[in-house]
């Protein structure tokens, strides 16, 4: 083993919360060191991979718009949508925090870094009955999330004058270092030539991750008495898989709120995989019809995306086969049908502004073509009995029974034999209401029979629940400092990002507004640093 590496501070992964504690830290003067367990390339963990959608309190863009929103306002739908309990201390005081400072810690922050926002703000979340998201406060990176990512790489690199920053790529933290109960280093692993690398330091900061990168680990926390589907798929960082929280939990660190989880519940497998089990998250179209795996529609309420994703995730996994098929046509695919993340987002990503005006305006025949292509869970065919046969080659079952199908399209379309004033239909209200916000107007059907002449041909995909965030994770405090079982701040060690929940070891609850993520690493990065600077982790001088 060579001469351990000292620093004052040691952040432990560089995603998005690692390499803003990491900035933090350099442009207060102090020696930083960055261990990630990815390649170089994959600097910047699952922000990268983002799509760059953030819950924003009381901002221009929403004034803009005259959409009145405040602290207040943010702070009920939060604790509601969230089932926040009362005895939930540490998450609610994240609550709060979060929007009380997202617009100055954030926002402002964002754009003082030289980064911009998508002109409107989106409306998600908005809640079964009502009780998510009150107004639209979702707001868009323009350039996504993976432009955020490479810009606070190079604010890193910018803060380290002096050669103040080492950072280690390949390499694994496999150990903590403690002295009397303080955390004085770590021990890593070079995954590429498996060499023992030391590191020592005055403050250790965990950025690792969540724990849902690791279905075993999804599968032992998911909450007794939530149905649980046979298969799912891995939306999430692979290496983010809780070792290092049961490492720290060894050493007195509190996990809480690990069942709690922000799956999806549209993934598909990823075409181009990066690694084994790797899912790709459909944001399913608002007007296609979800059906069970014989091709029935799922009832007795239908289910839309956009209104509580929790809830959406539930009643797919209670379905008899893991998986669920949505049937549309292609008037509505080339409207409505998105992919979550960067990958998939190359107008905003590449910030191609005509090209994005277009598909919206007139529909992304590229983005469908794209998926019919690559993915074989996307089917298409002229007729509902083509699409039936199709259907069932791909699932290796007859469960789909062609009049079947036909039955529950014919059901559907009904609702327009009497005119558009006498529709009847849950899902066909929750359009119409969608619809009345612009944003969305301009990326939802107007609703229609699927059997409407030129709307064809017919789709179907055949997607299954997806693991995307932990919501839950070590318990922090208001500086991000990591607590023991009494409460009490174990000296010298930090955690930011998922790996502390997004704060407090669970600052979402049960439900997140969406968005809320990206924000949560900055805001727990920002104030672990903070703290750091100001000598509040340590007792020792
Ligand atoms: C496709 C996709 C779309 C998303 N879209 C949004 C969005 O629009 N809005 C939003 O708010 N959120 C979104 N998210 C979620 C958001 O990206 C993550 O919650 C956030 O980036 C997590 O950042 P982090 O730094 O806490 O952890 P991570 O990004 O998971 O980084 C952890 C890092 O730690 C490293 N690591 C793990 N273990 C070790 C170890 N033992 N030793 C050394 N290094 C280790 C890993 O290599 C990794 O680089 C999305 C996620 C995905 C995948």
């Amino acid at each position: 083993m060579q001469k351990a590496i000292q620093s004052d501070v040691l952040v432990i992964g560089g995603g998005l919360a690692g390499i803003v504690t990491a900035i933090e830290c350099l442009r207060a003067g102090k020696t930083v060191t960055l261990v990630d367990r990815d390649t170089p390339e994959r600097l910047g963990g699952l922000a990268l991979w983002a799509f760059g959608g953030m819950a924003l309190v009381d901002t221009p863009v929403q004034r803009r718009m005259k959409i009145k929103d405040s602290a207040e306002i943010a702070l009920r739908d939060w604790l509601r949508f969230g089932e926040l309990a009362e005895d939930d201390v540490l998450p609610r005081q994240w609550a709060s925090y979060y929007v009380e400072h997202s617009r100055v810690q954030v926002y402002d922050w964002l754009t003082e870094s030289g980064l911009s926002f998508m002109p409107a703000v989106n409306w998600v979340e908005r809640g079964m009955q009502g009780n998510g998201n009150t107004l639209p406060r979702y707001h868009v990176v323009w350039g996504t999330s993976q432009r955020l990512t490479r810009r606070m790489i190079e604010l890193m690199r910018q803060a380290d004058t002096g050669n103040r920053l080492t950072v280690l790529h390949d390499h694994e933290v496999t150990e903590l270092e403690s002295t009397n109960g303080v955390t004085v280093g770590a021990n890593a692993i070079n995954r590429a030539t498996g060499q023992h690398v030391q590191m020592a330091a005055q403050t250790v900061v965990l950025a690792m991750g969540g724990i849902n990168g690791s279905l075993e680990q999804t599968r032992a926390n998911w909450i007794q008495g939530r149905p649980m589907p046979a298969s799912m798929l891995n939306g999430a960082h692979p290496y983010a898989n809780g070792k290092l929280h049961h490492l720290v939990a060894g050493l007195g660190a509190q996990i809480t709120h690990a069942g709690e989880m922000w799956n999806y519940a549209a993934g598909v497998p990823h075409p181009k995989p990066h690694f084994e089990g790797h899912g790709l998250s459909i944001i399913p179209c608002k007007s296609a019809l979800w059906l069970n795996h014989r091709g029935e529609r799922i009832g007795p309420e239908p289910l839309v995306v956009g209104f509580d994703t929790h809830t959406l995730c539930q009643r797919v996994a209670a379905q008899e086969k893991p998986y669920v098929w949505h049937l549309l046509n292609w008037r509505i695919a080339i409207k409505e049908l998105a992919l979550s993340g960067a990958e998939h987002n190359q107008r905003i990503r590449d910030h191609q502004t005509l090209m994005f005006l277009k598909e919206t305006l007139f529909g992304n025949h590229r983005l469908v073509k794209q998926m019919l292509c690559e993915s074989r869970h996307f089917l298409v065919d002229d007729t509902l009995a083509g699409l039936a046969a199709k259907m069932n080659a791909l699932a290796g079952t007859h469960d789909v029974r062609a009049d079947v199908l036909q039955k529950t399209v014919d059901a559907f379309d009904a609702n327009f034999a009497l005119g558009d004033k006498l529709y009847n239909d849950e899902q066909i209200r929750r359009i119409e209401h969608a619809r009345h916000w612009g944003p969305d107007k301009m990326r939802t059907c107007k609703p229609a029979p699927l059997q409407a002449r030129g709307a064809g041909p017919f789709m179907a995909i055949q997607t299954q629940l997806i693991t995307r965030k932990s919501l839950g994770g070590l318990q922090t405090d208001l500086q991000s400092r990591v607590l023991d079982a009494g409460g009490q701040a174990m000296e010298g060690l930090y955690c930011v990002g998922e790996a502390a929940g997004f704060g407090g070891g669970g600052a979402c609850g049960k439900r997140s507004l969406e968005g809320t993520f990206l924000p949560g690493c900055i805001l727990t990065a920002r104030s672990a640093a903070r703290s750091i600077v100001a000598g509040s982790g340590l007792s020792r001088a």
